[in-house]
């Protein structure tokens, strides 16, 4: 016979942001049902995912909040510094650059890079000690009902959920967005990012380097020892090139578009290929139902923000549960849409505009862009303001 398990939330998505929503949410004592389409976190597929995620200190706050964080620091590295370098020039070298320190905040850091494997796995383990949170791993939503009083939910291995709040956490190609009837928009750039895990002869000092040549940025975030996590965006034809090549020729171009910064690198690996896309659902709730992280907005690996911001989905909808009665009530949901909705949009709209000044090969707009580091450089308020932004304080 097939279980039955009633819950008062359940997450579909145990990617980086449903799992630690789940672990937030069984932090203050809600019982929360995930379930993951994919394996379970393990030792062996924890090096798969061969992505970092630069997280900044607020979202370092609810990472800590979800009980875990002593299991994912071991594998992740404080960031101190962000040096931003123009390459805009016709030769692509180095024309300008400013480093941001996080001492001029006052701040010890600007936060943690991560490494998605091993933080899933860290908060899959910290979510099997607790009685009222479970990972449903290697099973999908199947259909669901969403009544006005709960959420009746069939699993693919015939599990039966009924919860009080069902949340997509499901990424991109969110099932429970489409099916909940809430739209999508979505836009390209003709680019993709290589991400990878790269080892270098120079220390990084716990500062990261966003290097902005034309086609898009070259980004190193730093890793524990001399490594770092590498995302390199191109023009679709550049990124599929270079995606090609075998281990040296690879390691050839990257050494060369790097100049050195980092001494020789000398390892780039495991490697893989994503599409730069943005995307933003027209709503974030439907009956008993809300959207947070890439469910709700994507967009591309530039500025170290998405998952940022999915953090703060995570925050304010556990703010929110903590002092509701009825988590999927309409009150709630309302709230969330209002607190979550202004800052998705902004964020949407300035990474998308700094991606496309950055990747433009247009020489004004290049010039522009060069002419605003030269002034962050130099002008103090400027740097603290943009600091904050960054932040998203
Ligand atoms: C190259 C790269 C570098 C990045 N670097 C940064 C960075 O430095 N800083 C930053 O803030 N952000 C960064 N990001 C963004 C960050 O990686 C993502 O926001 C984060 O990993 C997304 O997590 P997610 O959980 O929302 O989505 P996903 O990782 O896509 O997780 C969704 C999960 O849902 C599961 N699923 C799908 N459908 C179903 C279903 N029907 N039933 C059950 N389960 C289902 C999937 O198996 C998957 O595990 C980067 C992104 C890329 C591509």
């Amino acid at each position: 016979m097939s279980e039955r398990i009633e819950t008062d939330i359940l997450v579909i998505g145990g990617g980086l942001a449903g799992l630690t929503l789940t672990a937030r949410l069984a932090a203050d004592g809600a019982d929360v049902t995930c379930v993951e389409a994919g394996e379970a976190p393990s030792e062996e597929n924890a090096d798969r995912d061969q992505r970092t995620t630069a997280t900044l200190m607020p979202g370092i706050g609810t990472l800590q909040r979800t009980g875990a964080w002593p299991a994912i620091e071991p594998d992740a590295q404080r960031l101190h510094g962000m040096r931003i370098v123009d390459c805009g020039g016709t030769d692509r070298t180095p024309r300008d650059e400013t480093t941001f320190d996080a001492a001029e905040m006052g701040d010890d850091a600007f936060g943690w890079n991560i490494q998605n494997g091993p933080t899933r796995l860290a908060l899959a383990r910290h979510l099997a000690t607790k009685d009222t949170a479970r990972l449903l791993a290697g099973t999908r939503i199947e259909h669901w009902v969403a009544r006005e009083d709960a959420v009746l939910a069939t699993l693919s291995d015939g599990t039966r959920v009924k919860a009080r709040l069902l949340v997509g956490a499901d990424g991109r190609g969110s099932v429970v967005r489409e099916r909940s009837g809430i739209g999508l928009r979505k836009w390209g750039y003709a680019q993709k990012a290589i991400a990878a895990r790269v080892e270098h002869t120079r220390p990084h000092e716990g500062v990261s380097i966003e290097m902005h040549h034309v086609g898009g940025p070259l980004t190193f975030a730093p890793l524990p020892g001399n490594r770092s996590g590498l995302v390199w965006m191109n023009a679709d034809a550049e990124a599929d090139r270079l995606a090609a090549l075998g281990d040296t020729a690879f390691l050839a171009e990257l050494n060369a578009r790097s100049h050195g910064l980092y001494g020789e690198i000398t390892a780039a690996a495991p490697r893989a290929l994503w599409p730069a896309t943005t995307q933003v659902a027209t709503g974030l709730t439907a009956t008993r139902t809300v959207l947070v992280a890439e469910a709700a907005h994507a967009f591309p690996p530039i500025g170290a923000q998405g998952f940022n911001l999915s953090l703060r989905d995570v925050e304010t909808l556990a703010g929110l549960v903590a002092e509701a009665d009825d988590p999927g009530s309409e009150a709630l949901l309302s709230a969330y849409a209002r607190k979550r909705t202004p800052d998705i949009l902004a964020r949407t709209a300035g990474v998308d505009i700094l991606n496309r000044s950055v990747r433009t090969e247009l020489r004004p707009v290049r010039d522009i862009r060069r002419a605003g580091l030269s002034l962050l450089g130099t002008a103090p308020p400027l740097r603290r303001l943009a600091m904050r932004i960054g932040m998203g304080r």
